[in-house]
């Protein structure tokens, strides 16, 4: 039996094609026959890491553990955002490939899979966004289901290929797509052996093997998630429209501090392929500024900008 197997009949075959995609993902191609209902055994994982969070409550807290939980968010979110999402969904700047590859890897950490489907889904979004088809809107469907209902479905977890030829003709980054799930399971290993580590090397960090997993991955993970995610839902719902873009997208502060830069959601749907999506000096941008660093030290290049006249409010 292989992943691959057409319609699968029994429960038990489906449950053991799902199973099987938990670890393989390249297999799901895009169909209109792919069903939009959540696939409960496609989400077991996804439920179990916010339960895991929940083991603060044995393994305890230390400044060191909170530390790397932020720093790993803040790595990841940059990875999503100047990458996943500026990069690899929109080329709104150029790289070189050791570059592109690092930050695919870094991205897969987030558990948001892989680079080819977080920009297929991204692009579609871009050309259906507010209408029928867009996958994740809180317009033609629920709050809920835009922030977290709509990639646990069989439709939401293929992977149109067909939208990222650009990017699929590297195969290490099909590569990362289709074994997505082992990278982010390889940096949770990592942070339990780190944890165990300086538990017997530097006890006076109060820190363990399983505090520095709960931490460092459960939690920093899913607030990650959660922050993200917020850019489909609240950030087409909640904020001010500067432009008459033919979607619902706002401008939140809010959500850009937390997503370092990506609420002024609004301004990119407006010009999606400006490297900067904060368009007024005051539209703090955190992502663009390190971006802004990389190209300083010349491992990004042509950041794209904003045409003058486009900035003008109003316009679309
Ligand atoms: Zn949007
Ligand atoms: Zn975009």
């Amino acid at each position: 039996m292989s992943a691959s197997s057409p319609e699968p009949t029994s429960v038990l075959h489906r449950a053991w094609i799902a199973f099987l995609r938990w670890f393989d993902t390249g297999t799901d191609a895009p169909s209109e026959q792919l069903s939009d209902r959540i696939d409960w055994v496609r989400v077991i994982p996804f439920i179990g890491m916010h339960m895991a969070c929940l083991g603060v409550i044995w393994v305890g807290v230390s400044p060191i553990a909170v530390t790397v939980a932020a720093l790993l968010y803040a790595l990841r979110m940059f990875a999503i955002t100047g990458f996943y999402h500026r990069y690899f969904s929109h080329k709104s700047f150029r790289t070189s490939r050791p570059m592109q590859f690092c930050f695919a890897l870094i991205g897969a950490m987030s558990v948001q899979r892989g680079p080819l489907w977080w920009a297929a889904h991204h692009r579609h979004h871009h050309r259906h966004s507010d209408q029928d088809k867009d996958f994740h809107s809180p317009v033609t469907r629920s709050l809920l289901w835009s922030h977290m209902g709509w990639f646990l479905t069989p439709k939401g977890f293929a992977t149109d290929f067909e939208s990222v030829r650009d990017l699929a003709k590297y195969p290490e980054l099909r590569w990362i797509d289709r074994f997505d799930t082992l990278i982010p399971i390889g940096l949770a290993v990592s942070l339990f052996l780190l944890g165990g580590w300086l538990e017997s090397a530097h006890p006076q960090l109060g820190t363990s093997a399983g505090q520095m997993l709960i931490w460092g991955f459960f939690v920093s993970t899913i607030v990650l998630f959660h922050a993200t995610v917020t850019i489909n839902s609240l950030a087409h719902r909640f904020g001010s429209r500067r432009f008459a873009t033919r979607d619902n997208s706002r401008n939140n502060l809010w959500l850009a501090l937390l997503t370092f830069g990506e609420g002024w959601h609004n301004n990119h749907h407006h010009f999606p392929g400006s490297t900067r999506q904060g368009f007024r000096w005051w539209e703090v941008d955190l992502t663009f500024y390190l971006l802004w660093l990389m190209a300083r030290l010349g491992l990004v290049w042509d950041m794209k900008t904003v045409p003058a006249q486009l900035r003008r409010p109003g316009q679309d």
